[in-house]
């Protein structure tokens, strides 16, 4: 685990990243940071940030999807709930900051309130799966608080054979009572998650922060060429029907293609060949396919185009080519009004948050359609992520907590929409 320096934590902001760090060495797999939903290490981790909740003053309680919750209480008992989350799990061998940072920055700025008197009460909640790290299915945290998270995938498995409602019963909950203990507060207005970029604009752009208008939506294929396996010395070159070299032309016109255009990415990220021996011509191919683009047409526009060119590069070498998709996604749109108060709380702060999509998939997305949320991104030094060199920068984080506070202070809850 890289833990170079401990910043002084004399600011409020070198506090959040030494609580991150505090947090990061919470594992289930020692010298690494690897937290996997409701593992041994989780209980631990509530139990530091219980205790963190109750110098803040919060009663903090496990909901029956294993959410850690706490609520600050506005003085008006009827007020709406503002919920502030993020999630505390991890992806193998991971960073500090990839979700314990919006917990933590959330859990700080209620703390910076004090006794400040506010219209609405504010629910903090660390999630405890949005990885999907261990059933290899994401966002179940989010899906139960939605009231999305259904029996099939109660039913997934861990590879230990272990099913999500078995791992939710062995950390000492019910999942039959996830209905009842789960579902967000009906007067919740906004929902708001800090979280680190991931990606490399804001340190090109040299800025602190950004507000997230939009999650990309996303389309996985799987692809597969077939050909004709033969001998790699006598079969001459016109005579081959070779998968692999009409996916090889393929994968290069597909990185061609997405970068003529500013918000797509594409990515042929694996590819296997067979029967893959250094003396036959390769007579099949699979390959995956991932596009994104934050708006839908667009998306589907480069799907197409894309499926057309892997059609002509095996055609044009006798090979065949079919395409199954895999998995579909939306794109997002986050709540303009929350999102302009967000930019807004940044700019009386003093800071630049520029609008920008992500191209990740975050909690907020689950939660969006169900009430206004949006996000705030915090710059990701050299872009790093899902690493254990994963970092942020104080000064970037002092912006981020100064933003939210300023939001907090000034937010009309009745101004938002819904
Ligand atoms: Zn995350």
């Amino acid at each position: 685990m890289s833990n170079a320096v401990s910043p002084d934590p004399t600011t409020r902001a070198a506090k959040i990243i030494t609580r991150c760090r505090e947090l990061a060495r919470i594992t289930d797999i020692p010298g690494e940071t690897t937290r996997l939903f409701l593992s041994p290490a989780t209980s631990d981790a509530h139990t530091l940030i219980s205790w963190w909740m109750r110098q803040a003053g919060l009663e903090s309680r496990t909901d029956d999807a294993g959410n850690l919750r706490a609520v600050r209480r506005s003085g008006k008992p009827d007020a709406p709930t503002l919920v502030l989350f993020s999630h505390i799990d991890t992806v193998p061998n991971a960073g500090a900051f990839d979700g314990p940072l919006g917990v933590l920055l959330g859990l700080a700025a209620i703390e910076e309130l004090g006794a400040t008197a506010l219209p609405f009460h504010i629910e903090l909640i660390a999630f405890a799966e949005e990885e999907g790290a261990r059933f290899g299915f994401p966002f179940l945290s989010s899906l139960a608080v939605v009231g999305k998270l259904d029996a099939a995938m109660l039913d997934r498995k861990d590879k230990q054979g272990i099913s999500v409602a078995e791992a939710i019963r062995s950390f000492g909950l019910d999942p039959t009572r996830i209905p009842e203990t789960c579902p967000l507060a009906p007067s919740t207005f906004a929902a708001i998650e800090v979280h680190i970029e991931q990606g490399p604009v804001l340190e090109k752009e040299d800025a602190s922060l950004a507000v997230v208008e939009a999650i990309v939506g996303q389309s996985r294929f799987e692809l597969t060429f077939e050909g004709q396996a033969n001998h790699a010395g006598t079969t001459p070159m016109a005579l081959r029907h070779d998968a692999l070299v009409a996916a090889a032309q393929w994968i290069v016109e597909v990185e061609q293609y997405a970068a003529n255009y500013k918000q797509l990415v594409a990515t042929v990220g694996r590819v296997d060949a067979y029967p893959g021996a250094t003396n036959i011509v390769p007579a099949k191919v699979h390959a995956t396919l991932d596009v994104r683009h934050p708006k839908d047409e667009s998306r589907h526009a480069a799907v197409a185009h894309l499926l057309t060119k892997a059609e002509s590069s095996a055609t044009h070498r006798g090979v065949k080519v079919s395409a199954k998709a895999m998995a579909e996604q939306k794109a997002v749109n986050l709540d303009r009004t929350l999102t302009t108060a967000l930019h807004r709380a940044a700019e009386r702060a003093g800071f630049d948050a520029e609008p920008m999509f992500s191209g990740a998939g975050h909690d907020s997305m689950i939660l969006a359609p169900h009430v206004p949320t949006t996000m705030l991104f915090v710059r990701s030094p050299r872009g790093l992520s899902h690493h254990p060199d994963e970092n942020v920068r104080e000064e970037d984080v002092e912006a981020a907590l100064a933003t939210l506070l300023n939001l907090l202070i000034h937010l009309h809850p009745h101004k938002i929409s819904e």
